[in-house]
């Protein structure tokens, strides 16, 4: 029987989901052949650690798909819990550089102790920590930060994350096909072209050539939180043919 699993801490997107906390905002636990793997620590992320049961001391790795505060806010929190306050260093901080480095990054210049590897992502770049291997894919189209999507693989499984960013073409080539479980960040109902996020009607598009075995959506804003992600998802999953489930807060996907 295989452990690895997915529990959501938060599920809510973009400013005004995640700074009127419609939904949590802490990002994703992933555990995957008994590796712990933190991913994009929204405000509140240490609370909701708790609150579901985990203990910031087990995580191994940190991933941040990009450095707006809706997926970040909460990294120096959790690095300084994490870490025991820069004590026992997690094993690797995956993320874009704006995140770690330059003018104005999220990470506080004396919490680098807290952290053994820093992983810089980009296109293609591989890291790998014991069995699991973090790869960046491809570079979205999002306002003001480096943004890359991710594949994060065991032995046996693909697990693949579709963060924030506008749909293009090249989203449908570069990222693997068929993986166990892919993770998209599904924010709005249907297009419009100003917005820098995607759309359940990109989704259905990506999803079928992506082909994952089952996806997942989240991210929400107010406007699918209103026309209610069960039945945004049902309606991918009669289109697509592929499996697929909105997340709640709280939620263990097994896998
Ligand atoms: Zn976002
Ligand atoms: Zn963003």
């Amino acid at each position: 029987m295989s452990k690895d699993f997915l529990t959501f801490l938060g599920t809510a997107g973009g400013r005004v989901a995640v700074f009127r906390q419609l939904r949590y905002s802490g990002g994703m636990w992933l555990t995957l052949e008994g590796i712990n793997i933190l991913i994009d620590p929204g405000p509140g992320s240490l609370i909701r650690i708790f609150e579901f049961g985990f203990d910031p001391e087990d995580i191994n790795i940190i991933v941040v798909s990009h450095r707006h505060l809706d997926h970040s806010a909460d990294l120096n929190t959790v690095i300084e819990a994490s870490s025991k306050s820069t004590s026992k260093p997690i094993d690797m901080l995956v993320a874009p550089n704006d995140v770690v480095f330059g003018d104005d990054p999220i990470l506080l210049k004396y919490l680098h102790k807290g952290v053994k590897n820093f992983c810089i992502v980009d296109e293609n770049k591989e890291f790998s920590f014991k069995d699991i291997k973090i790869r960046g894919i491809v570079k979205h189209i999002h306002s003001y930060a480096e943004t890359f999507g991710l594949e994060i693989s065991s032995k046996s499984k693909k697990v693949v994350y579709v963060p924030c960013g506008k749909f293009y073409e090249r989203m449908l080539y570069t990222y693997p096909h068929g993986a166990d479980l892919e993770i998209l960040n599904t924010t709005f109902p249907k297009n419009s072209y100003h917005y820098k996020h995607l759309s359940a009607e990109d989704v259905k598009k990506i999803l079928k050539v992506h082909k994952p075995k089952r996806a997942v959506i989240t991210h929400f804003s107010p406007y699918i939180l209103r026309e209610n992600p069960e039945k945004i998802a049902e309606e991918i999953y009669r289109e697509t043919s592929i499996p697929t489930v909105a997340a709640k807060d709280g939620m263990k996907l097994d896998f």
